[in-house]
């Protein structure tokens, strides 16, 4: 890949990730403020279950952002890998990279890889998260 598309590929990742920090977390505080407030045992669960939804959706955010600044650190670290399967070697094709600019795998890879979690053997690619 061309220095210039690295660094498009760099700016549209640190694009992505301001967008999510901009969309700050879900506020839990006022949450928990609203149930301390009406003291109102039926609106308990309600509110429990805001809470886990918030709490789902900022976990969501914050592994985005991790795979985004992992990203962002393969391309500082080693720009020439950035584009490459990381399963194959094979180059990721650029529809997919402009779609999923912080993916590490090729179709092909990212589709045996789930097959092999589906298939529960997925431990040894566990250490691949880590
Ligand atoms: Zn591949």
């Amino acid at each position: 890949m061309k220095p210039a598309e690295i660094a498009a590929f760099r700016d549209r990742l640190l694009a992505l990730r301001a967008e999510l920090i901009a969309a700050g977390d879900v506020p839990f505080e006022s949450l928990r403020d609203d149930a301390v407030s009406k003291v109102d045992e039926d609106a308990a669960p309600l509110t429990e279950m805001n809470q886990v939804i918030a709490s789902r959706r900022n976990r969501e955010r914050v592994a985005s952002l991790n795979r985004i600044s992992d990203a962002l650190h393969r391309i500082s670290d080693d720009p020439e890998s950035f584009g490459l399967c990381e399963g194959c070697d094979e180059p990721i094709p650029e529809g997919r990279l402009l779609l999923l600019p912080h993916v590490r795998l090729c179709a092909g890879c990212q589709a045996e890889e789930e097959n092999e979690v589906t298939a529960g053997r997925s431990r040894r690619h566990l250490t691949d998260y880590v």
